[in-house]
């Protein structure tokens, strides 16, 4: 059985898809103003973490994620370049998925643009005014808080916090400030318009994702994720729009991940503690050693990041990865050993046991560096044969396809100590120290690794 704990019911409750075998699952995307953060990178890999273990559960997982490209951010900084706002989402959105490939972050189903749905989002407003949950005031148009009677019920807010009446403009705000809010906001001066049947104007930020969700997945769907800043206003704004106007429950199950921090302190540019995926690859950062470390805190827990936490991450996926290789190039004596099926099946267990149990990775960690433990004494003790080797290798690789943490076969490194020793050879190569580069090459052949001198560089391959 699966278990999430579900925000809105504020318990961890066991979870059923709405359509026997299928999970259709909204993810909050990018606002696509600056490079992604890691904090971004926090909610995204935890989501995709929950995506790639429902698939590995044997799901048909249907994803969506938007890509807010016009909202009060992006056309401040559209203007403060003085860029066209496509222009300027266009770079951001482009950078976005260039570094979700380097994290291995699955491609959703789908990646919906705010600014290519705008009939839909005023389709839904006028049926939101219809329906008598919506008004128009100076040109603009407003939810009616008061006219929706659940409002409040994801963030759990005092419900004599609401200030119904009173009508807030900008995209974000805090709980106190809980007022009538824009679903469509009057043409400004030196802001982008659409001319439209509610007005010349442009859509607010919460009326998106209530329509992009809707388009692709349904008036009712199974999962909605984001990080817990998304819990008030937007969450809260898409449930009372959704629901207001079809008349149904709009998402089952609710998870929200906590912040990433940095040194105990929250991530900002004033302090100097803000990274983007692009200011760690400029320190030499592992990248997967980077999505280790982001996937190994549980998601409702505050992650604190820190570069030693991220070393610790590289040594810990290091582990994996010597185990591994050892794996695949050591030459095992031909049987097998059942105790070794057992340790593979327990691992197995544990790990999804630990998963399904709202996520808990540390128990499905555990579970592999148990596994690994044991297993090296009894390859130190010669009881494990090329079977057991190759079962092995299988059950690692196949419990990879939820981490994605590991290089691909043919990406293995050698272990550094021998990449090294290539390189010296190279090195002598150019300098026309052949004796030294021969010498080289001869150790290595000892230690199974074939070294071939090819117009590209050297390549180098394991021994048969
Ligand atoms: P944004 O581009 O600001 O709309 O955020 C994209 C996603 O990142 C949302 O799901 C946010 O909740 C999430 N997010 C933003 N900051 C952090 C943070 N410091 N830690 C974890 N998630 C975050
Ligand atoms: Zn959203």
């Amino acid at each position: 059985m699966i278990q999430f704990f579900n925000t809105l019911s504020g318990k961890v409750e066991p979870f059923k898809p709405l359509t026997p075998g299928e999970i259709k699952l909204y993810t909050c995307g990018p606002t696509v103003y600056d490079y992604a953060h890691i904090g971004n990178f926090r909610a995204y890999i935890f989501e995709d973490l929950l995506k790639r273990f429902l698939v590995f559960m044997g799901y048909k997982v249907i994803h969506v994620m938007n890509i807010t490209d016009v909202d009060d951010k992006t056309i401040k900084g559209a203007n403060s370049e003085g860029v066209k706002l496509q222009e300027y989402t266009k770079k951001y959105t482009d950078a976005f998925f260039e570094d979700i490939k380097i994290l291995n972050i699955a491609k959703a189903d789908h990646y919906p643009q705010a600014t290519e749905h705008i009939p839909d989002m005023v389709k839904m407003i006028q049926g939101l005014i219809q329906k008598g949950y919506a008004y128009k005031k100076d040109g603009s148009v407003y939810f009616s808080i008061a006219k929706f009677p659940d409002y409040g019920k994801l963030s759990k807010m005092d419900l004599k916090e609401l200030r119904p009446g009173q009508r807030i403009e900008s995209d974000e705000y805090e709980k106190e400030s809980a007022r009538d809010f824009a679903l469509w906001k009057n043409k400004k001066e030196g802001e982008p318009f659409w001319e439209t049947k509610i007005g010349s104007g442009r859509p607010g930020w919460h009326i998106e994702c209530s329509v992009m969700s809707s388009k692709y997945l349904g008036e009712t769907f199974d999962i909605h994720c984001g990080g817990v800043d998304n819990i008030f206003p937007h969450h809260e704004n898409e449930i009372a729009q959704s629901e207001a106007y079809s008349g149904k429950t709009f998402v089952k199950t609710w998870l929200h991940c906590r912040h990433l921090i940095v040194d105990g302190e929250k991530m900002s540019k004033s302090k100097g503690n803000f990274y983007t995926l692009r200011d760690l690859l400029k320190r030499n950062l592992d990248t997967s050693a980077l999505r280790f470390l982001l996937l190994s805190t549980h998601y409702r827990k505050m992650f604190n990041f820190t570069f030693d936490a991220l070393e610790q991450a590289s040594a810990s996926l290091q582990r994996i990865k010597d185990f591994l290789y050892e794996l695949e190039n050591r030459s095992f004596e031909e049987g097998e050993n059942k105790r070794i099926s057992k340790l593979i099946n327990d691992m197995n267990k544990k790990f999804k046991r630990g998963l399904s149990d709202d996520l808990n990775i540390s128990v499905a960690l555990t579970a592999i560096f148990e596994m690994i433990r044991k297993v090296n004494t009894l390859i130190f003790q010669g009881k494990v044969y090329r079977t057991d080797a190759e079962n092995l290798v299988s059950s690692i690789r196949s419990l990879d396809q939820v981490l994605a943490v590991l290089p691909k076969e043919k990406e293995m490194d050698l272990p550094s100590e021998m990449m090294n020793r290539i390189e010296k050879r190279e090195k002598a190569r150019q300098e026309n120290n052949y004796k030294l580069a021969d010498e080289i090459r001869k150790e290595l052949l000892q230690q199974g690794i074939v070294l071939e001198d090819t117009k590209d560089g050297v390549r180098w391959k394991i021994k048969k």
